[in-house]
């Protein structure tokens, strides 16, 4: 069953598709027309909720980075970059933090991408913990020692603590030196 998101009300009819081809609906009781997005946290988002939910359950579950996301869904036939993956994750890891309350670890991981921001090469670098939480972000032009030592430090702030180890596949020995 389907309800109105302003009034609640059920008197609600199917209205054709919206532009992206989502069942749209009309509100016999207030007039107000809407889709199954409307209203909840996808509103606005690209991809259908599904690859969304999908993507985020083996980012946070299965703790595939946001690389491997990309690469899957994409085995899938779904074209979705691992930057738009990070989104995702950064828009939703709130509110899954609180819901399903975990409590930072001291494993973290952290993962490197590269990004094309306004026709300019740069460098996302990304913390998050062996509990799926992300800690800390940046962006920036060039990986450096620097860089890298901030993201800790920001991840270090958040969670009060310094972690027992920091994994990474491409930048361990950057690591290593900086900390
Ligand atoms: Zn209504």
């Amino acid at each position: 069953m389907v309800f109105c998101p302003r009034c609640h009300s059920n008197l609600v009819k199917r209205n054709g598709l919206d532009r992206k081809g989502y069942q749209r609906y009309m509100c016999t009781s207030c007039g107000k027309q809407f889709t199954s997005k409307t209203d909840t946290y996808f509103s606005k988002m690209r991809f259908p909720n599904t690859i969304i939910t999908f993507g985020l359950i083996l980012h946070y579950r299965y703790k595939k980075t946001y690389r491997d996301v990309s690469k899957y869904l994409k085995s899938c036939g779904i074209d979705v970059s691992h930057v738009t993956v990070h989104n995702w994750a950064r828009k939703f890891s709130y509110f899954i933090n609180s819901y399903t309350l975990r409590p930072h670890s001291d494993t973290w991981y952290i993962n490197e991408s590269i990004t094309v921001v306004n026709g300019e090469k740069k460098h996302l670098l990304t913390i998050y913990d062996s509990n799926g939480n992300i800690l800390s972000t940046r962006l920036s032009k060039k990986k450096t020692n620097k860089q890298i030592e901030e993201v800790i430090k920001k991840a270090v702030k958040l969670v009060g603590f310094t972690p027992k180890a920091i994994m990474g596949t491409q930048i361990e020995p950057l690591i290593a030196r900086s900390i």
